[in-house]
């Protein structure tokens, strides 16, 4: 294990030191020690690499959909072919469980250059006949952008950065990456991939740095036409006041505080297992991760009962041990966000079922100790208008409340500024077509969680985002759109 070892920016196909001079320190969240140090670069650093994304663009572009697929899946061996190492690397930078990473995270990340691969291959365009007043074929056609500037938190490192990455590259954009500053190392590990397996240098350039130092100066750069950003909703806010001036095209995955829906005709064995992974996957870092468990009356006690059971067994512990279900919480920053809102539901009112401080990981002596661990925690008794009901948290907290009807369900659902994702628990079909159409969220999961078609939208509504990607809807957001139009 390399230690204390400074990160390079990754430019023009070499690793290269920030002209800023600046670091931050990189911690291991389960022990809370400094392991490494991550560049604090600035515009002068953004700007050399966005001008070698600019110079690479033209070849780049000008590769066949066959060259650069070739090359996107050279990328996914390079990744899988250091599968274990990676696993540990993000493990040892986030937090999660390394068997988490090994299973989700990595191969994803993998899958995510595999994935547009193979869809690049089977592209397809539409005509339009008019044929009034005056007959003409009309098509579309589509160019890439140029450089595109991805912007990637700290909750799924790779996973989410790939997800930009190897949309923008397959359809023919060069990029400028800023992964968070708090989970750097695994982006750090994919550059050295990029060099083993030869892509071209300049496609793909990765500034590591904080947001309002390397993320602002990219944002703001007149050479990049498109920003595609994950993160919260204020940051989100940030970019869109930078970007607007300059008629940026934005894509924005912002915040959520997702809402599941129990009816008490659901299979309730199914849904108490599904719904403490749903809760506390990641330790309840994923913006995907049910927050808010709304359940019919009748089955209300039955479901906290069983859910609570349940949740006892999800194991808190060292993210490389095996058998740990959940790691340490991301920074010491994010452990006591996470405290702040326990207390709040307590002052609120909120009994506490399960959970409610920090976990004690490892013997007298471990370094464990220092770790940012947090129990899996379960509030009930809390309104539906309270703070904790209605503010994002993103940790492994849930709240549960009961409803009478679905009219009133629905209510609760959609009172909130956020509509990313949604869960609901029937085996009435009508009541689920019915409901899922009226949930405000980008995506309904009906007795399921997280099951995840690259093929399909993804996005949010209201503040959770603007956009869609996935598919055909990454086509258009790293693409520009033509008609053209022919008389005959
Ligand atoms: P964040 O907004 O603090 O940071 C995200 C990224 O933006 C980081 O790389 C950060 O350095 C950068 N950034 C910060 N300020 C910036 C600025 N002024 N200009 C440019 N870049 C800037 O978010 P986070 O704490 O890293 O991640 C957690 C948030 O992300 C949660 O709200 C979560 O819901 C959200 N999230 C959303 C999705 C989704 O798909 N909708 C997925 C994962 C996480």
């Amino acid at each position: 294990m390399q230690s204390k070892l400074n990160l390079t920016n990754f430019i023009n196909g070499e690793f290269v030191e920030p002209l800023s001079k600046a670091y931050v320190n990189n911690y291991n969240p389960s022990t809370g020690e400094v392991y490494s140090y991550v560049p604090d670069s600035n515009a002068e650093d953004v700007d050399n690499a966005v001008k070698a994304a600019k110079k690479a663009f033209p070849a780049w572009r000008s590769k066949t959909f066959l060259e650069r697929s070739a090359i996107l899946n050279k990328i996914a061996d390079g990744i899988e072919a250091r599968l274990q190492e990676f696993a540990e690397a993000e493990s040892r930078d986030q937090g999660k469980p390394v068997q988490l990473a090994k299973s989700l995270d990595i191969p994803r990340a993998a899958y995510n250059f595999r994935f547009f691969a193979g869809y690049i291959l089977y592209l397809e365009e539409k005509t339009y006949m008019t044929d009034t007043p005056v007959r003409a074929l009309n098509y579309t056609v589509r160019s890439p952008l140029g450089v595109a500037g991805l912007i990637s938190p700290w909750n799924l490192p790779l996973y989410l950065l790939t997800w930009k990455i190897a949309p923008a590259i397959a359809f023919g954009n060069t990029c400028v990456c800023k992964p968070s500053e708090i989970t750097s190392y695994t982006a750090w590990l994919l550059c050295q991939v990029m060099k083993d397996v030869g892509v071209p240098a300049g496609v793909v350039n990765i500034v590591f740095g904080t947001g309002p130092n390397a993320g602002s100066a990219l944002v703001s750069h007149p050479s990049v036409p498109l920003v595609s950003f994950t993160g919260g909703t204020k940051t989100g806010e940030v970019i869109t006041k930078l970007a607007a001036p300059l008629n940026k095209k934005l894509s924005l995955e912002l915040g959520g505080k997702n809402p599941s829906l129990v009816f008490d005709d659901c299979n309730l064995e199914e849904c108490v297992t599904t719904s403490v992974r749903s809760s506390f996957n990641n330790q309840g870092e994923i913006c995907l991760c049910n927050s808010r468990i709304y359940v019919q009356s009748t089955i209300y006690q039955q479901f906290v009962s069983k859910f609570v059971e349940k949740a006892k067994n999800w194991k808190v512990g060292d993210p490389a041990a095996q058998g740990t279900d959940m790691g340490a919480l991301v920074s010491a920053e994010h452990l006591a966000k996470i405290e702040y809102y326990v207390n709040l539901a307590r002052e609120e009112g909120g009994k506490i079922e399960l959970g409610g401080k920090r976990a004690v990981i490892g013997e007298e002596n471990s370094p464990l100790r220092n770790g940012y661990f947090y129990e899996p925690t379960i509030i009930t008794g809390l309104s539906p208008q309270s703070r904790v009901m209605k503010e994002e948290i993103f940790g492994p907290v849930v709240t549960i409340c009961p409803f009478d009807t679905e009219e009133q369900a629905l209510e609760y659902a959609n009172d909130n500024q956020y509509g990313l994702s949604s869960s609901l628990w029937t085996q009435n079909l009508n009541r689920a077509h019915n409901v899922a159409a009226r949930i405000e969220a980008g995506i309904v999961w009906v007795n399921c969680w997280m099951i995840r078609d690259l093929r399909t939208p993804f996005g949010g509504q209201k503040a959770s985002g603007v956009g869609r990607e996935g598919g055909e809807f990454s086509y258009d957001c790293y693409t520009e759109l033509k008609t053209v139009c022919i008389k005959f």
